[in-house]
Order: C-alpha cells, then structure tokens, then sequence
C-alpha cells in the first residue's frame, strides 16, 4: 500500500511527502479511505500506530470541502483529546499538515490561558483541538460555536474515561448537530468505551491497528 491510493491532492501529497513517511501505518491504509468516505468509525489503536494523521488528513480534506460550503463562525472540526500533552501533539501534527490548505488550528486545554485560548479562537479556528473540561468552559463563555462541527474525533476514549470526562464526552456529543461525521479512537474497547461508541456513533466501521 503506498499514499498514492489515497487520492490526496498535490498539495497535501506534498506535504506527506516532506514528513519522508515511506508509507501509510496499518491504521492510515485501513482508516484513511474509510473516514474520507464519510462513515463513522471505531479505530482501536494506541499511540505510535499513525492514528493522528489517519484521523488528520482526511479531515483536512473534510475543510476543504466544508468551508465553501458552511458560511458562520465556529470550527468545522472538533478533535477532543485526555491531557495536555496529547492535544499539543495533535495541535502540531495538524498544524504541520495543515499549512499547505492555510487552516487554522487552535489547542485549549485545561490548564492554560483562557484569555490566550479564547482570543485564538475569536481568531476564527476551523479546527480545534480541546480537553473536554475546557472545550465545554469555552462553549459556555460562547467563545466557541459548535454549530459548523461536521467532523468529530475522540481520541483515546478509555484514557478520556478514566480521567472521570463521561459526562463531558457525552455532553458535547449531544451539542453537535447529529449528521456530523464521528470517529472514535481507543487503545482498549471495554464495556463503556463501546457503549458510548453505540450511543454517538452512527453505524461506524470497526477498524482495528
Ligand atoms: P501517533 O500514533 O499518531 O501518535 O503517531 C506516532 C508517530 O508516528 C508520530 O511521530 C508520527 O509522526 C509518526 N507517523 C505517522 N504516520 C507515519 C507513517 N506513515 N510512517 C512513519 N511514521 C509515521
């Protein structure tokens, strides 16, 4: 399997191509045609499998259809993240990538400056990478919208779990509109992880790393 199979642009190409990947991780070739098709998926798979650009790259693909297409304020994706470290991680990844289409890429986390976070998403974030706790702080301050998110991502849903976020988790899901396309990422699939997955997901593919 090699990138070509993707249908990437020339641009995005290119910029794969700078990060000198010789090709897609097992979770990239499965998840990437899968997610760029508009399904929902459950991807089981822990850090160093490639799960942040298999999840990536097709939202990038996902803005460049959306932001013609969706008018308004607020991001049109949403990647929720356990900790700090995680959504800085991400941040990064989807800033390096996202370059070359100019997307704005903003990261709030507990913990950090609301003032800084908020003045980056008054900015005008296409995609946001948030904690639960602070995306939701953010939401009631009516610094973010979340009426344009289309894209949704939970990355490492047990990890989410454990740090006590269910409530969070399922309280944004319930505040994003309901033909949004979801995905949903965990090292584990354990009992709560797949309930919430039959809860907010929408007859998802199962992919596994
Ligand atoms: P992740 O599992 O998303 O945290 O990624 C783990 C590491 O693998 C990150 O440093 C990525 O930059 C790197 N990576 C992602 N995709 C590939 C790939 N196709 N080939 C080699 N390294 C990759």
């Amino acid at each position: 399997s090699s990138f070509g199979h993707f249908g990437f642009d020339e641009a995005l190409m290119g910029s794969v191509r700078k990060s000198e990947y010789s090709k897609p991780t097992p979770i990239q070739a499965q998840g990437v045609p899968i997610a760029l098709s508009g399904r929902d998926m459950i991807g089981i798979a822990k850090t160093g499998s490639g799960k942040t650009a298999a999840f990536l790259w097709p939202l990038l693909i996902h803005i460049m259809d959306q932001r013609e297409l969706q008018k308004g304020e607020g991001p049109i994706g949403l990647i929720l993240a356990p900790t700090r470290e995680l959504s800085q991680q991400i941040y990064h990844e989807a800033k390096r990538f996202g370059k070359v289409y100019n997307i704005n890429v903003v990261c709030a986390y507990g913990g950090g400056s609301m003032w800084e976070q908020s003045k980056a998403c008054q900015e005008g974030a296409e995609i946001v990478v948030a904690t639960p706790g602070r995306l939701i702080d953010l939401v009631k301050k009516k610094v973010i919208d979340l009426q344009r998110v289309t894209y949704l991502v939970y990355d490492e849903a047990d990890r989410m779990f454990d740090m006590g976020f269910e409530p969070q988790v399922r309280s944004i899901a319930n505040h994003v509109r309901p033909d949004r396309q979801t995905l949903l990422f965990s090292a584990t699939f354990r009992k709560r992880v797949e309930k919430l997955a039959r809860d907010i997901l929408a007859d998802p593919v199962r992919v596994v790393q």
